[in-house]
Formats: C-alpha cells, sequence, structure tokens
C-alpha cells in the first residue's frame, strides 16, 4: 500500500499544526509510523489522499455509528445550512433536540447542549460541586472524561490519597480535589469517602469503560458505587459521551439498569458535528445559570446546524432501534472470529466486548481495569495494528481505545477483516 501522500501531507501539516494533528492519538505515536490521511468516506469506508480504501472500526471514535455521511443526517445538515449556520439566539430545533433527548435518555428531566463531551464533563461536575456544596470528585484511574483540568489527574504514591497532575498545565491545586480509585474496585471508592467525609461531591465514571480498551463493569460494582452516593449525598455521574445512543437507545443506564444523577453525552449525539450535552433532574439542571447560581454558557452551544444532525441521527436510531441489535451481532461475530484465530497462535491475548464496543489486549490476564490493561503487551500491538492496515482495516491506534463498529460494516467486511488477522498472524508473533 503506497501511502506517499499522507507522508507529504504529514509533514506540511507539522510545520503549522503541533504534531501534524488536532488531537494527539491521531499522530500515530503509540504504534509509530505516520498518520494516514483521509479524502473520504462513505458507510464502512474511509479513503486516504493516496486511494486506499479501509474498512473503518473508530467510525469517528464513536459518533458515526451508522457509518459515514449517512443520508438522513447529510440531508439535515444541507437543509438546515441555507438557513444560517449560527445566531446565537433561541431556536425551536434545540427544544425539539431537548425534547428528543429527555424522551430517550433515563433520568433526563432537562438537558443542556454544549460543543463537546470534554465541555459536558466540565459542566457536570462543576454543577455537582454547585449543588452538593462540595469540592472533591472520585474518578477512576483509565477512564477518560475529556481533557478539562480536574480529569487530568493521576494516582498519587504510595499511600497519598491525592492525585497528581498527568500533564504540565494542571496544577496542584485542581489535582488536590481530584481523587482516584482503581476501576471495578469498590472497597478503594469506600475508603476515600471514610478519609474525605462530607467533602465528595461526585463519582464519575464510564458505565462501560472505553479509553483503557473496553473495560466492563463487574457484577455490583456501579450498583454498590450509587448506594455509597446515597447515603454520602453525593451524585453519581454517568459519562455516556461514548456509550450514550450506542449500547443502546438509552445507553449504559438502559443497558445496566441503573439511574445516575447527572449524565454526559457526546459523540453519537451530534451525528459527527461537534455536540456533547449534559442532563438530569430537573431539581439539580435548574441550578444552571440563567435560573440558578452555577454559570456555564457557550457561543456556539445549541448551533442549529449540529441540532439538525444530532436530531436526524437520534430520530433515525428512534425509528430503527434493530440497529443496537444488528451491531451486537455484527461485534459478536468479530470478536467470536478473531478469538477463534487467536487461539491458533503463540499470541496471549483477552478480548473485552459489549455491544458495539470491543477491544484486544496482548495479555494472558484478564483486563479489568487500568492495572491489567497496562499489561497489555504493544510490540505485539504494534505490529498487529500496521498489519492490519495494510491489509485496508482502519483500527483504533492505541491499545487503550475501544473499537466502535457502525452499522455499515457488512458480514463482508468482517469476513475480510478476519481473513486479513489470520494472514498477519505468523508477522504479527514474529515481533
Ligand atoms: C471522547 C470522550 C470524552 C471527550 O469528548 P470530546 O468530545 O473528545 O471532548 C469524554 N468522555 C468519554 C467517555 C469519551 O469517550
Amino acid at each position: 500500500m503506497l501511502n506517499e501522500r499522507s507522508k507529504k501531507l504529514f509533514i506540511e501539516a507539522k510545520k503549522v499544526i503541533p504534531g501534524g494533528v488536532n488531537s494527539p492519538v491521531r499522530a500515530f505515536k503509540s504504534v509509530g509510523g505516520d498518520p494516514i490521511f483521509i479524502k473520504k468516506a462513505k458507510g464502512a469506508y474511509l479513503f486516504d489522499e493516496d486511494n486506499n480504501k479501509y474498512i473503518d472500526y473508530i467510525s469517528s471514535w464513536g459518533p458515526l455509528i451508522l457509518g459515514h455521511a449517512h443520508e438522513s443526517v447529510i440531508e439535515a445538515i444541507n437543509q438546515q445550512s441555507h438557513k444560517g449556520t449560527s445566531y446565537g439566539i433561541p431556536t425551536e430545533l434545540e427544544t425539539k433536540m431537548a425534547e428528543l433527548v429527555v424522551e430517550l435518555a433515563p433520568n433526563v428531566d432537562k438537558v443542556r447542549f454544549v460543543n463537546s463531551g470534554t465541555e459536558a464533563c466540565m459542566s457536570a461536575v462543576r454543577l455537582a460541586r454547585g449543588f452538593t456544596g462540595k469540592d472533591k470528585i472520585i474518578k477512576f484511574s483509565g477512564c477518560y472524561h475529556g481533557h478539562a483540568d480536574p480529569f487530568l489527574i493521576e494516582a498519587g504514591s504510595g499511600a497519598s490519597t491525592f492525585g497528581m497532575p498527568n500533564s504540565p498545565g494542571v496544577t496542584k491545586s485542581s489535582a488536590k480535589d481530584t481523587l482516584l480509585a482503581e476501576y471495578n474496585n469498590i472497597d478503594q471508592v469506600m475508603q476515600l469517602f471514610e478519609k474525605n467525609k462530607n467533602e465528595i461531591a461526585a463519582i464519575i465514571l464510564e458505565p462501560v469503560a472505553g479509553n483503557m480498551g473496553c473495560v466492563l463493569p463487574k457484577q455490583n460494582f456501579i450498583s454498590e458505587l450509587k448506594k455509597i452516593c446515597l447515603s454520602n449525598d453525593s451524585l453519581l455521574i454517568f459519562d455516556e459521551v461514548m456509550t450514550g445512543f450506542r449500547l443502546a437507545l438509552g445507553g449504559a443506564q438502559e443497558l445496566l439498569s441503573i439511574d445516575a444523577d447527572l449524565i454526559t453525552y457526546g459523540k453519537v449525539i451530534g451525528g459527527g458535528l461537534p455536540v456533547g450535552a449534559f442532563g438530569g433532574r430537573s431539581e439539580i439542571m435548574d441550578f444552571l445559570a440563567p435560573d440558578g447560581p452555577v454559570y456555564q454558557a457557550g457561543t456556539l452551544s445549541g448551533n442549529p446546524i449540529a441540532m439538525s444532525a444530532g436530531f436526524a441521527m437520534l430520530t433515525y436510531l428512534q425509528q430503527n432501534p434493530n440497529v443496537f441489535a444488528s451491531l451486537n451481532e455484527k461485534t459478536t461475530y468479530l470478536s467470536k472470529g478473531v478469538e477463534e484465530r487467536l487461539k491458533n497462535s503463540e499470541l496471549p491475548f483477552q478480548i473485552n466486548q459489549l455491544g458495539s464496543m470491543m477491544s484486544l489486549h496482548f495479555t494472558n490476564d484478564p483486563v479489568i481495569d487500568f492495572t491489567s490493561a497496562k499489561k497489555g503487551d504493544n510490540d505485539y500491538f504494534k505490529r498487529y495494528f500496521h498489519a492490519m492496515l495494510a491489509n485496508g482495516v482502519y483500527l483504533p491506534p492505541s491499545a487503550y481505545e475501544s473499537y466502535f463498529l457502525n452499522d455499515a460494516i457488512s458480514y463482508e467486511d468482517l469476513d475480510h477483516t478476519l481473513d486479513a488477522l489470520s494472514d498477519s498472524l505468523s508477522f504479527i508473533e514474529r515481533k
């Protein structure tokens, strides 16, 4: 596969964009090599600047659950764009979109739209702090909630209960209000509540984690968190930026039958345009300005083109709920196929899957949290990634990212992917 034009474009990009990309994972740092540049995409396929075709397993990191350039979404964008791109004044469309989200999302009486998942999580945490009058939050190692300061925190050393900044520019004082626990570890959460009595505003988590590979919550983990929150007057925040409108129409709340206090959305909710949202009970949401004291705003929030794309996407999903079962079947077919092929190889591996999210870690130990996710062998992963790419399969370029299938992927595409894996095995094993 030739990648000359992509290589040239990357060199040009690096002159004017830090690292040549507008979001770090796109630069292929953890798998090595140069990123490909995309010219266009349709359905299940990406086409790069050198006219190579790839089956896309990231779907823009989640939003394009129906595949690229889905007609209903494109039509909605086209229609709205002729009426103006932004007003900064209320529109009926925002209310229609909010009504639809309230109808589809459990435990959401009111919803505020923003422009990204980061903004949604950042705002939900501020609201939780304002509502409870407490400062600290608990997050789990390996869960990603966007790049706002309170989330760029890693576990402190030894007995320290405080988190440490994991990026320069994040202050120690932001870090001290974020407490870290391991995913699936309820004892650590209980200890944090004991040591920080009446100080914890909220627990925020990915109800099914997708940013350390795909990691499933253990039985009762989240229901225990819910109980702890209830007995401590803290809020449970589900970050459903990845899982919302993907694992089910009602997201992880519906799938796991657990009610969160605040829920954040992004990705699928915008149909491929920049939309995030956070919602919850009226009692909490009414704490937001202009009715309440907690400030939150946005020049382009509720943007009419973004809202029309999101509305078209959610309406399609509402009218075609079979998409979720179909995606689950396709992803199960893929994960079983991958398992079969890897079983016949020398490679250590773990596959985690739920619905249309899945990941492959090259380790013999079950992947249940960030510590176990880190045991995956990255040399195998790099070779796997590049071998698949060379065979026209675009996988997430990091072992810590989940695959996101889109419903445009056919069984033929899945078989092609599995054949590509069979062909790559001896190359991956060689190391
Ligand atoms: C992608 C993601 C975010 C951040 O969303 P952006 O739109 O990239 O800011 C937050 N939380 C989760 C779980 C995500 O997967």
